[in-house]
């Protein structure tokens, strides 16, 4: 089996293979493992630039939750978010967000162990195999092979700002409400657990798309509508991550198949790692549910 992809859920799908004894060859186009599950090294410290943090309502996520953080890989980091909005600002509790000591992509690393994965490698067609899993978004699937899978994408830019010092009042992350550059802040010092002033801002949709091309020059608007929203002396350092295919519209079917060829990820459920995580398993299910039938 091949699975074209190292985000979560390729990497969930070739585990599962794995585990039931069906050999699997995971081949990547980056050079690490992750995905959007990404963290980067910025001045000898990873901050998050994808996901923000990980919640769990199925329990075997949350069982794997459980087991990342005995082994010290994930830690329960908050339930209670600030929220910003034009009608003023407030906070709200939901489930407990988890996060990582070392960065969620060391969540994805902890799955690739033991397994066969080729980094660096862009799969550019259809190669031969029993199965080929296209873990990614439709989008880009569609780059490898016809997929009819129809599915909504928005941008983000992702800025990781750094200061001098922590100057803010302890808010762990916020939901920015009705802003025409902000979607979330996250305090990157406070989801990892070191302290460090690091923060990183997420851009609505509608701010990214028209900058897509040149990334790099949005620096100044997401920093500045970050300083004003909390009030900050100038960062040290400003750096953008553009994401084209960050967010998907929620989808029902847990993934899809076509003859032998599988597309999924995160765009079949509810946008989310845990969403990835279970569709790559689902295909994983199903290839070994065929094998033994037929
Ligand atoms: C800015 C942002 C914030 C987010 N916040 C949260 C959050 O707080 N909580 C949450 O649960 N989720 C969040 N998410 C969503 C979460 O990151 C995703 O749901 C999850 O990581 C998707 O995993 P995936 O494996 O489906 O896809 P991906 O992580 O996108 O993995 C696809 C992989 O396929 C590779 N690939 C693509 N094409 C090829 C090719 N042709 N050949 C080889 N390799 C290829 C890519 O390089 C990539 O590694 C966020 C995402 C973004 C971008």
């Amino acid at each position: 089996m091949i699975v074209v992809g190292a985000g979560i859920a390729g990497l969930a799908c070739a585990r599962e293979l794995i585990d039931a004894g069906i050999p699997a060859r995971v081949v990547e186009r980056g050079r690490v493992v992750g995905g959007r599950l990404a963290s980067t090294r910025f001045d000898g410290r990873y901050a998050d630039i994808g996901a923000a943090y990980l919640t769990a309502d199925d329990p075997a996520f949350q069982g794997l939750l459980d087991s990342w953080r005995v082994a010290g890989l994930a830690h329960p980091w908050t339930d209670t978010f600030a929220v910003s909005a034009p009608e003023g600002d407030d906070t709200t509790t939901g489930p407990m967000r988890w996060s990582a000591p070392g960065g969620l992509r060391s969540l994805a690393e902890d799955l690739a162990r033991e397994l066969d994965v080729t980094l660096e490698q862009e799969v550019r067609a259809l190669p031969e195999a029993d199965a080929v899993v296209l873990a990614m978004p439709a989008p880009q699937a569609m780059r490898v092979t016809p997929v009819g899978v129809p599915q909504e994408w928005s941008p983000v830019l992702a800025a990781v700002l750094t200061f001098g010092e922590r100057s803010w009042a302890d808010f762990h992350g916020m939901f920015v409400n009705g802003h025409p550059v902000l979607a979330t802040v996250c305090d990157d010092g406070d989801r990892r657990g070191d302290r460090a002033p690091v923060l990183v801002a997420h851009s609505t949709g509608d701010f990214a798309r028209p900058r897509l091309g040149d990334p790099l020059a949005a620096a100044g608007d997401l920093e500045s509508a970050v300083r004003k929203l909390l009030d900050l002396p100038p960062a040290e350092s400003v750096r953008v991550h553009r994401w084209t295919y960050a967010q998907p519209l929620a989808g029902d079917a847990p993934f899809h198949r076509q003859g032998n060829v599988y597309v999924c990820g995160d765009a079949f459920g509810k946008p989310r790692v845990q969403t990835a995580w279970l569709s790559g398993r689902a295909v994983a299910r199903d290839i070994v549910l065929r094998r033994r039938s037929g």
